[in-house]
């Protein structure tokens, strides 16, 4: 099987490609750094195979950042058939810098010039022709976005001959140098000996490392910056050969992208305007009161409800007309996230009354009933009602990263993320974060200082993820529908931002303490603005569903299970029904647990059902799905018998909430300030066992104990600080001071002037 590898500049359509030849959905973003790794595909063209690996983006072959020794290794040192150099037809100028280094190793090439669909629609032309000629390897222009020319790429490359004699664009400059570095990696042995010698010219460190070389390197005594003579050679070949291949060109789509800028990268705009836009997302997803059409609180409702017109009972719509109708408007208006989930959920809802009935019906022991029904049904079904809003949510997402607008963020952010120790690069990571910290904590590779780098995935996990949103709506959704306060986005947009303030302050304190240095510099070429293709959005998507589809029927449904099991088996083995789970395995282990979690307000506060707290929180370590899925499955227990909130998704923690709140009689605002501290310590503790492997995996030798132990404290933390100033707002200021006594010292201390420990050993010191 003949093996290609696809290289090129970052952001130049490479996995577009990669994708559209190997039917793969790899993850596709209009933004520089998207794959940091390589990742291998299989093409098939009639009864002809071919391996093709994907590449990070690149600029040159010299090895500056980790992408680019992955890529220059995979293509000097593995036996690739070709190299698929693909191009940025609109940008060809800087592109073609890769294609000359290209060129000087002895490996067959093909270049693809990328986005040819982008060029005519600006107008300019380019003449393929003139520059095959110009480079001496066959050029095919294609769109992999639009799959135009991929088919007559991959013939000529499967026509281009096995060996290749290296070429330079270099002319006459370093003739003599040249010849004899050339020489000596000839005799060597060496494979694309023109290559290695332009590179030793370069003063390149990899080829200084070779003694014989660095010796010949000595002897040649370059007396001129040989590196930037050469890198202007090739810039002066390429603006030549370019003015034979482009015949004209207009800039009508660089001006549209600039006017656009002027507003989204404002310098006093841009950040409201981005908070804005994250709002607008929020509220089109998670918003139960459209627009606010029905006033922003309770008090200024105007619109009936279904029962107040006399559509519906308290024990639901008359007819299924209504039940329709509901799925839309109840009260209020639905945001199409409410809606698409109320769909969802409606169809969800028939297939368990039906499976239940069936059973009921069959005369089905109560175990079994209760273990289909809360156990399998209640938990699975709980997560996957969540799905629409997670798609919802991530559609917006990718719509903002694929258009190009994230690309921008990042920019306007740097000036504020270096405050804090960050560059702007640190923000892809995070924003990823929010879908899952996985490939998020992987992307963190493209970050090139060590330290900035772990406190970059220490952090990504306050960046609630989509497993997590659950957690965040089941739980506001449960507060506005117990206690009639406040606006389910509105509460769980403060989380996000809560979740995002949060990681801003730990970074701040590690990056003035454990992990001190210097920010890096960021550069990024900004990404042309796009319209996002429906395509990628759609894979994005299907991605997202199959992976969140598949977790809820393996590892949610088993863990369901058991917790199901546990809350109704007692120490002697024997089955519980719901009225005694408080004597049940789970129960006894979740209340042994609970008082850790009394400074955060969920534990003894909540009497005897808030171990039902403890052990979705402990679950969660599993897969954040978890905390909702426990939760469902024991509060229909618990409702089952408590005689309330037996009913889907949110009500089912309303039930709960209003079961706890009659046994113990806590007052509603300490309540309230306690299931947001839930919401924020599940946020940002110990992350879920994928995310703690790959976070491991990814993290310095010795780093992932601390991370680890990082992500306790910081739960605590916060989670009490958000009980105890949601219940008592005076303790406020106790925070603040608690917070000055930690900064002041490290100012201080970072100063230099003022280093309080070495004062400290001074006076004791007796000195
Ligand atoms: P990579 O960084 O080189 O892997 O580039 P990607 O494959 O992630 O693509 C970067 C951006 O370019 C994405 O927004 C793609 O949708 C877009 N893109 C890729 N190929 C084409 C193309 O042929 N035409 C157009 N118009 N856009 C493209
Ligand atoms: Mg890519």
């Amino acid at each position: 099987m003949k093996l290609f590898a696809l290289a090129g500049n970052p952001n130049c359509g490479k996995t577009t490609l990669f994708n559209a030849l190997t039917g793969s959905s790899a993850h596709v973003g209009n933004w520089p750094g998207v794959t940091v790794d390589k990742r291998e595909g299989v093409y098939k063209d009639g009864g002809n195979y071919f391996k093709i690996v994907d590449l990070p983006g690149i600029y040159s072959l010299s090895p500056y950042t980790p992408e680019e020794v992955i890529s220059r290794n995979f293509v000097l040192n593995e036996q690739v058939d070709g190299i698929i150099n693909i191009v940025d037809a609109t940008n060809l100028e800087r592109n073609l810098y890769l294609t000359t280094q290209l060129l000087e190793t002895d490996l067959p090439i093909i270049v693809a010039l990328n986005m040819m669909d982008e060029v005519e629609k600006s107008g300019a032309v380019i003449n393929v022709k003139a520059l095959e000629a110009a480079l001496g390897v066959p050029v095919v222009a294609i769109s992999a976005l639009k799959g135009n020319g991929i088919k007559e790429l991959m013939k000529r490359a499967a026509a281009l001959a096995e060996k290749r004699n290296g070429s330079t664009v270099l002319g006459g400059v370093f003739k003599a140098e040249l010849d004899s570095a050339r020489s000596f990696y000839k005799k060597a042995g060496v494979s694309s000996p023109l290559f290695h010698a332009v590179k030793l010219l370069e003063g390149d460190e990899l080829e200084l490392e070779n003694s014989g070389a660095k010796a010949i390197y000595d002897e040649l005594s370059l007396d001129c910056d040989a590196e930037a003579a050469i890198a202007d050679e090739r810039y002066k070949y390429i603006t030549e050969k370019l003015a034979a291949a482009k015949i004209k060109s207009d800039s009508r789509t660089l001006t549209k992208s600039d006017k656009i800028d002027r507003i989204l990268t404002h310098r006093v705009w841009a950040i409201p305007i981005f908070l804005a836009v994250m709002f607008f997302i929020f509220h089109l997803t998670f918003s139960e009161n459209l627009f606010f059409l029905n006033g922003f609180t309770e008090n200024h409702a105007w619109m009936p409800t279904l029962q107040e017109l006399g559509l519906a009972t308290d024990e639901g719509a008359n007819n299924f007309g209504v039940e329709i109708l509901a799925v839309f408007y109840d009260g209020a208006v639905f945001s199409p996230g409410v809606i698409f989930t109320n769909l969802l959920n409606l169809v969800l809802d028939r297939i368990s009354d039906g499976v239940l009935t069936l059973m009921e019906n069959g005369g089905a022991a109560e175990w079994a009933t209760g273990l289909v029904g809360d156990g399998i049904l209640g938990g699975i079904f709980a997560v996957m009602g969540f799905l629409p809003q997670i798609l919802t949510l991530f559609l917006f997402f990718s719509i903002l990263e694929d258009s190009g607008y994230m690309a921008r963020i990042a920019f306007v952010l740097d000036r504020i993320f270096r405050r804090f120790g960050l560059s702007g690069r640190a923000f892809m990571p995070m924003i990823m974060g929010f879908g899952c910290s996985v490939p998020a904590t992987v992307n963190t590779r493209t970050l090139s200082d060590e330290k900035e780098r772990t406190a970059t995935i220490r952090v990504i996990p306050f960046f609630s993820c989509g497993a997590k949103l659950p957690i965040l709506t089941a739980v506001a959704g449960g507060i506005v529908a117990a206690f009639g306060v406040g606006n389910a986005d509105v509460i769980t947009y403060g989380m996000y931002v809560l979740g995002v303030c949060a990681a801003v302050v730990c970074v701040l304190l590690m990056r003035g303490t454990t992990l001190k240095g210097e920010t890096p510099p960021f550069i990024m070429e900004l990404p042309a603005y796009r319209m996002p293709s429906a395509k990628n959005l759609f894979l994005h998507l299907w991605d997202k569903a199959k992976h969140f589809v598949k977790k809820a029927f393996t590892i949610i449904f088993a863990s369901t299970v058991i917790i199901w099991l546990f809350s109704h088996l007692n120490f002697n083995w024997k089955f519980l029904p719901d009225e005694q789970m408080n004597q049940s395995i789970l129960a006894s282990i979740g209340m042994f647990i609970q008082p850790l979690f009394t400074p955060l307000g969920f534990g003894v506060q909540l009497g005897q059902f808030g171990w039902v707290f403890a052990v979705a929180a402990i679950t969660g370590l599993v897969a954040k799905e978890n905390v909702i899925a426990t939760f469902t499955t024991l509060a229909l227990c618990i409702g089952a018998y408590a005689g309330e909130g037996t009913e889907e998704g949110v009500e089912e923690l309303a039930g709960l909430i209003n079961v706890i709140s009659a046994d113990t009689g806590i007052a509603r605002g300490q309540f309230i300030a306690a299931l947001l501290a839930f919401i924020a310590f599940n946020m940002t503790t110990i992350p879920c066992f994928a995310a703690c492997a790959t976070a491991k995996a990814e993290l310095q030798k010795g780093k992932f104990k601390y991370t680890l132990l990082f992500w306790v404290a910081a739960s605590f933390t916060i989670g009490a600080a958000v009980y105890t100033v949601g219940s008592w707002w005076w303790t406020l200021f106790i925070w603040i001071a608690a917070a000055a006594g930690v900064a002041v010292p490290v100012i201080l201390r970072n100063t230099g002037k003022y280093d309080i420990l070495k004062i400290f050993k001074r006076k004791k010191g007796g000195k």
